[in-house]
């Protein structure tokens, strides 16, 4: 199923196998349309609802410019679409787009470690596993681990980008969404606890002061 929208002018396109969704999708690309005018990432990414790329609740791919979210969001109804957590899951992903290069180094460093890997299982094959061996899996073992902190800074940046855009309430709800979600820490992604436990340490930072009034914010909307 997908729904897309590029930019203001363009027309909205949905479609899919689950056509009860239509009005639903509909609503929703309005919804991350409007976040992207408020804070100012026009033209808009492309917006579509595919589980896959959505990577668990919803990812940036900088090479495409898409915005993919996951489908289980449709069976939530209009109503999770003004919620502040769905502001911060969008915020957050928006946050990637500012710094695109964090999600495109860390995607390089797995496509390397990968290869590299590839090449030592090629070479060993062919030969009885040597020194050339051994360097490689070195090589390919440090560009794995590079992936660690790559990962985890883009993701702590991308929630100080939506923290300061949208404010520490909406980070709050975003980050008790993802714990209800069960979002588990890994390679690519910080604890939840630690991720909240950053944003209120930087809430009482004299700079959070503009925090006490999101931009997102708009009379009567909200949930
Ligand atoms: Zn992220």
């Amino acid at each position: 199923m997908t729904a897309t929208a590029s930019g203001d002018s363009d027309p909205l396109i949905v479609s899919g196998d689950v056509e009860e969704f239509g009005e639903v999708e509909f609503g929703y690309v309005t919804v991350v349309q409007h976040l992207c005018d408020r804070t100012g990432h026009v033209p808009h990414p492309e917006v579509l609802f595919d589980e896959k790329k959505a990577l668990g609740v919803a990812a940036y791919h900088p090479r495409r410019d898409e915005l993919a979210l996951d489908p289980a969001f449709l069976t939530l109804g209009l109503d999770f679409a003004e919620s502040y957590a769905f502001d911060g899951v969008i915020v957050h992903e928006l946050g990637h787009r500012t710094e695109p290069g964090w999600i495109v180094l860390r995607r390089w460093l797995f496509w390397a470690s990968a290869v590299v890997s590839a090449c030592v299982g090629l070479y060993t094959y062919a030969r009885p596993f040597n020194d050339v061996c051994a360097v490689l899996m070195f090589i390919a073992l440090l560009l794995f681990l590079c992936i660690w902190p790559v990962s985890w800074n883009a993701e702590f940046r991308a929630d100080d980008y939506m923290c300061d855009v949208a404010g520490i309430g909406v980070a709050v709800c975003t980050f008790d969404l993802l714990a209800a979600c069960n979002a588990q820490s890994s390679v690519t992604h910080p604890p939840t606890s630690l991720r909240l436990a950053r944003q209120l340490r930087r809430a009482k930072l004299p700079h959070a002061r503009r925090n006490r009034e999101s931009i997102l914010r708009r009379g009567g909307r909200k949930k």
